[in-house]
């Protein structure tokens, strides 16, 4: 039964629903094996001939922005102990690495079949164009890539025969090693007032989305708030002081504690979480209010932080990678860069719904919108003017990222209007088991793309329409 199980979601990591999302991708790979095969019969001087004739009319073939074989090489290869592949008597520690990494290999699977489709399509019209190179690329995917689900399988399995479950939450190999909830760290500028404030708004926020049980609770803790002024050497003195804190209770990532990290909020003021909470075992939280400005947005701020934090913590994966791509920061077209529209989005929208009153919500959401922002006309204008799809919009592109946060959450909006708010708890306390797209698939009905595709068209609706969603959703709150 267990074995049934496993083998059922290495099927759905395909992308798609359940059972038969396998298929296609091993169908897809029959056929490019075909056309390989055809290839090799025709004799090298037709091959040759065809290629000369045709190099100046083909236009470039189609690409991806990863190099599989590599990932492939450096994951199942070089990145494991020796021994991983006696999975019999390896140790903990390298079992879990390989099948870890074997998920991170397998993550690749729905780009590929994509790419494979578009390769196909493009030796179909220029079949003088393939060479030894795909060739051998083909060869890779039918032979060693193909193996990859059918590994990890086998590798899963053992894991839990010998360890037990397919958790490390509730075990020893958890990185949350603190059991207290919030730890605060306040520079000596501010006031009471600020700190008590802060502390509140954090306190309520948690127990608003993390109070009671749920998939991440066991990660619900380790919050360390930092707490910034408007003072730099007050700063300073706060962050030594937290990076003492890590060095004491012996956290692998405080040889490396950022001395640094309160100049920027010091200066510029802001809000962030700046750890990958599952991955080091605590979230490092810094609220700026730069002096003891606490005005309408500071609190908003804050319960946007803890939705993050909520989200993180329904991530167990000891990878920085793995929780990037379950985050959904690695779901644009190209998928080494860092993307924010889902777990900005979210966070914005949520924040704003439990901050606000009915009408406060509805302006900012028309802010959203209709605001400028650090542009020169309303964030919709610039959107559709700047012409990328939503979740292309990355960090580093400057400013322009300011349009994932603002139109990402209207996405979030759109999507709690036609889902209800629980659905987008269920695609967090859900998206640990699977991945990204197939999570997002089951829980809203249809690929991510495709649902923003949707979205975008709708968002042309003259603002009025759209701001007609608003007040049922701010009426149906659950929480
Ligand atoms: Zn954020």
């Amino acid at each position: 039964m267990k074995k049934y199980l496993i083998l059922l979601l290495i099927l759905s990591m395909c992308g798609g629903t359940a059972e038969s999302d396998l298929d296609p991708f091993a169908e897809e790979m029959l056929v490019a094996k075909d056309v390989m095969t055809e290839k090799q019969n025709e004799t090298q001087e037709e091959f040759k001939k065809s290629q000369e004739n045709n190099t100046q009319s083909a236009p470039p073939p189609p690409s991806v922005n990863f190099d599989i074989i590599e990932i492939y090489n450096t994951k199942l290869i070089s990145e494991l102990c020796e021994d991983a592949t006696q999975i019999e008597t390896t140790s903990q520690e390298c079992l879990l690495k390989y099948r870890d990494n074997l998920e991170i290999v397998f993550s690749y699977a729905e780009e590929l079949k994509k790419y494979t489709d578009s390769l196909n399509q493009y030796f179909s019209e220029y079949p003088s164009a393939f060479t030894e190179e795909y060739a051998d690329f083909f060869e890779f995917l039918n032979s060693k890539y193909f193996e990859v689900p059918k590994t990890y399988g086998e590798v899963a399995d053992m894991y839990s025969e010998r360890f037990g479950g397919n958790q490390y939450s509730q075990t020893t190999d958890s990185p949350f090693i603190d059991e207290e909830v919030l730890t605060v760290f306040a520079t000596e500028d501010l006031t009471q007032k600020t700190v008590d404030s802060t502390i509140q708004y954090t306190n309520e926020a948690y127990s608003l989305w993390m109070g009671k049980d749920y998939y991440g609770k066991s990660q619900a803790k380790a919050i360390y708030l930092m707490i910034t002024g408007a003072d730099l050497e007050a700063g300073k003195k706060t962050n030594s002081e937290y990076c003492k804190h890590l060095e004491q209770k012996k956290y692998p990532s405080a040889e490396w504690c950022n001395l640094d990290t309160y100049e920027n909020y010091v200066l510029n003021g802001g809000a962030g979480i700046n750890s990958s909470g599952p991955v080091e075992g605590y979230y490092f939280m810094v609220m700026a209010p730069r002096g003891n400005n606490l005005d309408q947005g500071y609190k908003t701020m804050a319960y946007h932080e803890v939705f993050h934090i909520y989200q993180m913590s329904n991530i167990f994966s000891r990878d920085y990678e793995e929780v990037d791509r379950k985050f959904g920061r690695r779901t644009g077209d190209d998928p080494n860069s860092d993307v924010a529209w889902w777990g900005e989005g979210n966070a914005d929208f949520f924040a704003a719904l439990y901050t606000k009153d009915l009408n406060e919500f509805k302006q900012e959401m028309k802010w959203a919108l209709e605001g400028n922002g650090p542009f020169s006309m309303a964030r919709k204008t610039q959107f559709f003017e700047n012409g990328q799809k939503l979740y292309n919009i990355s960090w580093s592109q400057g400013e322009t990222v300011d349009l994932a946060y603002r139109i990402g959450s209207w996405f979030t909006a759109y999507l709690v209007h036609q889902n209800g708010e629980q659905s987008v708890y269920d695609f967090w306390e859900t998206v640990d088991k699977g991945n990204f797209s197939n999570t997002f698939i089951n829980i809203f009905g249809k690929d991510y793309k495709n649902y923003i595709d949707e979205f975008e068209k709708w968002l042309q609706l003259p603002n009025a329409e759209l701001y007609k969603i608003l007040e049922p959703i701010y009426k149906s709150k659950i929480k």
